[in-house]
């Protein structure tokens, strides 16, 4: 297959909606007060992410449409809009009677089933505050997790409270309640010291009022990935709902007649932003797969379920590409018209599997727990560069900054300058503080500059090109390298299906570089391999950029939401103390 630089779109080779208009113009056109009034707002005044993501679509003709369709062991649970709104309802009633008070800190401690999204969805409409955690944390995870969010409220399973919690609960003294469901298939016996949810929904009132909340009310607790340190607690408000549907817009190109299906764990800021609010605010209706990755399954979701808008992750991409081009033939994704992937950098490799296995170009965006929403992205509206993660959505003002000699950032004027990716302020989902560390928020920003700590730099056409997290970047022999450059090099390579890449400290170069390599299926490790290997880099990135080591892997440490943990590969190679590990994969 040919592979330009550029992947020019047009309407006859990428059917996608009938109302695209040219990027330039959507920016142009572009206001977030115009964006806010996309939005309902609560009858009377005040803004509640659940009154626009459920009751609006419940109150009118979106009613009997499915919001969600989860797939589960047991076959399909279908869920409307009308009836995701009686038990939001519902749960917003339980909560009211237990006395949860406005603000306070609802989480979740579920696998992705009806009660997680019931539970999110029922806090905001209580005006509580949600905090998804991901179901697979370990006992001392959750702990701190809980401990640091101030929980007065978990809803978890019976198995998980068992597992997770039963021994740890004296170390919560704040944590009221804990609402127990029951694991998926199972029945429910509540374990001493905890409700059944389930009952109290029995007989739970369906005219709760909703909480009259206003825009800049706290609404969503998110704690970051853990990969570059300790997970810092993300405070989102009720205003972030404007950037998502404006963000679902642009960013996914959702339309309520779509099928999408975010692969992404609400434990994770995109499984709440665009696996939850975005999509309901589109009123589309969302695949939830309740299980776990695998790819012969997840092909024939695409396939079965006639999935319109995919947003996944390149960790996945990876699977699917490592599993072979084969097994996707297999199938065909006749409905599929947008594919995007956030979490980490899109190698074009990914880009190029996308039209082969998929007969569609993935479409890489740029965002973090911080920022609430896509920031930066590949829009249906422009060419695709593999590689680059885009360029900033309407209503996002991005630049490169480097610092001058007394510390103070310096817009780049010049194309191509490497630098720290910045945002200006003020988009409706920048988050409002880190949880109790007021300190750490105060550094993030210089002025109107909220500095993301990623490295990047921005071409002539305006496209962003992610370097490297400030953490990762590789200094050799005067040059500033960043991993992805060389990783995505490794990638084109037919054997590899993986690759993390690091610096290790070198007498005379400041750092040298290594390679950790995990293989496609059908290629096993060898010598002659790693030499062919360590070829095809020097040939492709030149001397100074190539690895001098590469080590083959089974896997790569990854966090749980799917990003190569550099920062461990590093520790476990030099001999060094871990760090924080509670979001690795595999990890309990
Ligand atoms: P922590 O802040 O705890 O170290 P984290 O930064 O991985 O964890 P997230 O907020 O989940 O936590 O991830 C945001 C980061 O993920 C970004 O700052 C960036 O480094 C990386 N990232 C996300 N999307 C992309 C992308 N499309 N290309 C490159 N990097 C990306
Ligand atoms: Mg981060």
């Amino acid at each position: 297959m040919v592979r330009p630089a550029i992947i020019r779109k047009s309407l006859a080779e990428f059917p996608v909606a009938p109302n695209w208009t040219d990027y330039e113009a959507q920016r142009a056109g572009f206001s977030w007060d115009a964006a806010r009034r996309t939005l309902a707002g609560l009858p009377g005044g005040g803004l509640n992410i659940a009154h626009e993501a459920v009751e609006r679509h419940a109150a009118g003709s979106g009613r009997e449409r499915a919001a969600f369709l989860f797939l589960g062991a047991n076959g399909v649970r279908r869920i409307s809009y009308g009836e995701l709104s009686r038990l939001c309802a519902r749960f917003d009633y339980v909560l009211a009677g237990l006395g949860v008070a406005r603000g306070e800190r609802v989480f979740t401690l579920l696998g992705r089933q009806p009660e997680l999204y019931v539970a999110v969805l029922g806090a905001l409409r209580h005006g509580a505050v949600a905090c998804p955690l991901f179901s697979a944390f370990g006992p001392e995870p959750v702990v701190t997790r809980l401990a640091l969010g101030e929980a007065s409220v978990l809803v978890t399973t019976e198995s998980l409270y068992r597992r997770k919690l039963e021994k740890l609960r004296d170390r919560l003294p704040r944590l009221r309640h804990v609402l127990v469901v029951a694991d998926p298939g199972e029945d429910c016996h509540a374990p001493p010291g905890t409700i059944d949810l389930a009952r109290l929904m029995e007989t739970a009132s369906e005219q709760q009022a909703i909480a009259v909340t206003q825009a800049e009310d706290m609404a969503l607790l998110h704690f970051t990935s853990g990969t570059t340190g300790t997970p810092k607690g993300a405070v989102h408000v009720h205003e972030a709902a404007v950037a998502h549907m404006a963000t679902g817009t642009y960013a996914l190109d959702l339309h309520a007649d779509d099928i999408y299906w975010c692969t992404a764990d609400p434990g994770w800021v995109t499984g709440t932003s665009y696996g939850i609010i975005a999509p309901l605010l589109h009123g589309v209706t969302s695949i939830v797969d309740e299980g776990e990755f695998d790819a012969q399954r997840w092909y024939r979701i695409l396939e079965e379920q006639r999935v319109t808008v995919w947003y996944t992750a390149p960790t996945a991409i990876r699977m699917l590409m490592k599993a072979g081009t084969g097994l996707a033939r297999e199938h065909a994704f006749g409905a599929l018209r947008f594919v995007a992937s956030v979490g980490e950098p899109l190698n074009p490799e990914a880009v190029w599997w996308g039209m082969e296995a998929l007969g569609l170009p993935i479409h890489d965006n740029w965002w973090q727990t911080e920022t609430g929403g896509i920031m930066i992205a590949n829009t249906p509206a422009f060419d695709i560069k593999p590689g680059s993660m885009g360029r900033p959505l309407p209503g996002i003002d991005a630049c490169i900054v480097v610092k001058d000699q007394d510390g103070a950032h310096r817009v780049a004027s010049q194309p191509d300058t490497e630098g720290e990716l910045a945002l200006r302020r003020g988009w409706p989902s920048m988050f409002r503080g880190y949880l109790n560390n007021e300190e750490r928020y105060r550094k993030c920003f210089d002025g109107e500059l909220y500095l993301t700590g990623d490295l990047a730099r921005c071409d002539a056409d305006g496209y962003f090109w992610f370097i490297a997290r400030a953490d990762d970047v590789i200094k050799s022999a005067g040059h500033l390298i960043g991993p992805f450059e060389v990783e995505s090099a490794l990638m084109e390579h037919p054997a590899v299906a993986e690759a993390g890449v690091i610096g290790k400290p070198h007498e005379t170069l400041g750092e040298s570089i290594k390679a950790f390599v995990s293989l496609r299926a059908g290629y096993a490790p060898s010598d002659a391999l790693r030499m062919e290997l360590l070829g095809h880099a020097r040939t492709r990135l030149g001397a100074a950029v190539a690895p001098k080591e590469i080590d083959f892997l089974p896997s790569l440490p990854r966090t749980r939401s799917g990003k190569i943990m550099r920062r461990l590969l590093k520790a476990r190679e030099l001999g060094l103390a871990e760090g924080d590990t509670s979001t690795l994969e595999g990890q309990t």
